[in-house]
């Protein structure tokens, strides 16, 4: 299995002012950290471009498009209470769900492909109408709508482990047929959707699975209850690629999320969610980076998923 890596170092000019949480240092760490444990080396790396207005056009709506760019032109500013826009913002996050794009084209062009997009700013919060929660485009949801438009596909699976609940992502997709959507996320929690009676409407009533779970919830029963989920989602929806929204921020000593988990807890995690591609979707994974910010242990986090995924460790 061939794991590729897709990154850019024009995703750090996204600088946010007052010790914010979602900082370049965030991605800089990661790849120092894959560098050194020799992951970096045995990866190919993939090459990305910025998404078109077309291709952001499937998920956000054309106003909100049109703000962002408005917002840029006059020097930045706020797009939420959270979510900052300043020079070198949007390049950032066009770069990122350009990512997303370019790996899943990567994945679904060969056999035996994986991707690991080393992105930010994040993207499971961004609404079709506004930017949320550090996220100005919700990546994972232009990387499905890729798979859908121009590869045909009809059955897409995203798997969320950030401990934020994907509310974005559910909005995009709550009626779709297409698309499955399983969160596992701390309950109630920022940003307040995520509850289990929420499972999709219309086409796609039952095509969303919610795991809300408790702040103090063990991590066995937090396996479990994942488990017992993705077993569910999986076998209704029989995805074609599983892609996933991996955020680390449910580790016990991340300062913004905390669900009481552990790094060896993502390997775990990570393996489940291969069983599913591998029984369903002939072992096509793409993976993009969400949320994590303790800095050294996002940095492990990521290479436990890595490791998981697929990727060797060779010599640094
Ligand atoms: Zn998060």
């Amino acid at each position: 299995m061939v794991v590729a890596l897709f990154s850019d170092p024009r995703m750090m000019e996204h600088r946010v002012p007052f010790r914010h949480p979602e900082r370049p240092e965030r991605l800089q760490a990661v790849l120092r950290h894959l560098e050194r444990s020799g992951y970096f080396n045995t990866c190919p790396k993939g090459v990305i471009r910025e998404a078109t207005i077309e291709e952001l056009s499937r998920i956000h709506d054309a106003a909100y498009l049109r703000r962002v760019a408005d917002l840029e032109a006059e020097g930045g500013g706020m797009l939420d209470p959270d979510t900052w826009l300043l020079p070198g913002s949007n390049l950032a996050a066009r770069l990122a769900a350009g990512a997303a794009i370019e790996a899943v084209a990567f994945v679904l062009g060969g056999e035996n492909r994986r991707a690991l997009c080393l992105v930010r700013p994040p993207g499971h919060h961004a609404r079709p109408r506004s930017g949320m929660g550090f996220c100005i485009y919700d990546n994972i949801a232009v990387c499905a709508a890729e798979a859908l438009a121009r590869f045909d596909l009809t059955r897409v699976l995203i798997v969320d482990f950030d401990v934020h609940h994907g509310n974005g992502t559910q909005e995009v997709f709550y009626d779709s047929p297409c698309v499955g959507f399983l969160s596992i996320h701390r309950y109630p929690f920022y940003p307040g959707t995520g509850a289990r009676d929420e499972t999709g409407t219309g086409p796609g009533l039952g095509n969303v699975v919610n795991i809300p779970l408790p702040y103090g919830t063990s991590r066995a029963e937090y396996h479990a209850a994942f488990r017992t989920g993705i077993e569910k989602i999986a076998d209704r929806i029989r995805p074609e690629i599983v892609l996933i929204s991996a955020g680390f921020d449910a580790h016990a000593q991340d300062p913004v999320g905390d669900l009481g988990l552990d790094i060896e807890d993502f390997e775990v995690l990570t393996r489940e969610i291969v069983l599913v591609a591998e029984t369903h979707a002939r072992g096509r994974i793409v993976s993009l980076l969400e949320g994590g910010y303790n800095v050294p242990i996002l940095a492990g986090s990521v290479a436990a998923h890595l490791h998981s995924l697929g990727a060797e460790a060779g010599r640094a």
